[in-house]
């Protein structure tokens, strides 16, 4: 059966890596030409965007990313919140607030708190969430979600998901149950970064998680989501990676949409230090790098950033972003309680606030784009 994978084994991160660090700026001066005549970019193209030689064009990228991403999705920017249902995790993630390893009391929502969850984030004007969880097959498995997604899709008109990686089968179920998207990042490219930082639990699986966006192509569900923590490794690389496994997916489920987060790594219980600098500007160069691979594919912002950053962010490419999050079960029926969170947020400004800033941005912000009805 065709996967990623293979496409991956073709790939080496080394080379790859020194092959980004010697573009010229014929090279970038080319992919700029090469948007300026298509709506999607190769992988030669998109070499030379992320790479050190781009950045003297880093203005030029960034109106050209502005402008399509406008021409494209209007001033539309979808908003949405994560509700965690669970901090139960098996996995060790060096990273992660969840990680098995942090000594801390554990929380899975029942029907009652999960319903004051959805309560309390409809009362928001929220539309759209995210259903997030760790990966603790026994507590929060299909049954699990098979049984909250209901209770969820009564206030909900768009449910999107971001837990454990599941079967195709498994896929298949939660798309009938009515789940739009699925988020699964890979995290890292760099296979042996990974093993690192993942050294227990199924998720230090690296072939199986690269495989999950496959299990959701196949399964037909509407819109898969991709990413990289950022922080983990030289982040050009993985960027290229990342675009790579995007690249393959669009050519292969060609009805699926896609999304591409750009999660940048916060201090979390324990005290990680990321191991690679992302600075602000390398974000920038990445986000208008990716519009101008894709002028559709839908470019996310979550609450990570600073809110002086995020506002500088959103008219250059960016389509979704989240808004006032907790990185708690319970966390908007309940705030202040002592739940473990997965990281800390940084920008905590709440909802009406980030749409004003939007609205004052010319944006409209847009809390519903998809309806039950539209699944019929
Ligand atoms: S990143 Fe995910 S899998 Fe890893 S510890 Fe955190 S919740 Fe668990």
């Amino acid at each position: 059966m065709k996967s990623f994978g293979q496409v991956f084994a073709r790939r080496d991160w080394g080379e790859t890596r020194n092959r980004i660090a010697s573009q010229r700026t014929r090279d970038v001066e080319r992919a700029l030409a090469s948007s300026r005549r298509s709506d999607t970019l190769d992988m030669g193209a998109f070499l030379a965007l992320i790479s050190p030689a781009a950045e003297p064009f880093l203005g030029e990228i960034v109106n050209e990313s502005r402008a399509r991403t406008r021409r494209r999705f209007g001033n539309v920017i979808q908003l949405y919140a994560p509700l965690y249902l669970s901090n139960e995790c098996r996995n060790i993630c060096t990273y992660c607030g969840f990680s098995a390893d942090v000594r801390r009391p554990r929380l899975t929502l029942d029907e009652a708190g999960l319903t004051k969850e959805v309560d309390a984030l409809a009362s928001e004007g929220f539309a759209h969430l995210l259903l997030v969880s760790g990966e603790a097959p026994r507590e929060v498995g299909i049954d699990y979600f098979l049984r909250c997604i209901p209770v969820v899709r009564q206030r909900m008109s768009q449910l999107s998901m971001e837990v454990q990686p599941l079967s195709e089968e498994e896929y298949v179920r939660l798309g009938d149950a009515g789940v739009s998207a699925v988020l699964v990042y890979q995290e890292s490219y760099d296979e042996a970064g990974y093993a690192r930082f993942h050294p227990k639990g199924k998720k230090a699986d690296f072939a199986y998680r690269l495989d999950t966006a496959d299990r959701l192509g196949r399964a037909e569900i509407k819109k898969i989501g991709l990413g990289a923590l950022l922080g983990l490794s030289d982040w050009r690389t993985d960027a290229f990676m990342l675009a790579s496994h995007l690249d393959y997916l669009r050519t292969t489920y060609w009805r699926t949409h896609y999304s591409v987060s750009f999660p940048r790594l916060r201090p979390a219980e324990g005290g990680f230090a990321p191991p690679a600098r992302v600075s602000d500007k390398a974000l920038v160069q990445m986000i208008a790098a990716f519009r101008l691979f894709d002028a559709s594919v839908d470019l996310v912002l979550s609450t990570r950033e600073p809110a002086s950053l995020r506002d500088r962010l959103i008219p250059i490419g960016v389509t979704t972003m989240s808004a006032g999050s907790k990185t708690e079960p319970g966390g908007y029926a309940s705030p202040g309680s002592d739940a473990l969170q997965q990281f800390e947020i940084s920008d905590d400004r709440p909802p009406p606030e980030i749409a004003s800033v939007l609205r004052r941005a010319g944006l409209n912000p847009v809390w519903k784009d998809w309806d039950a009805v539209f699944d019929a």
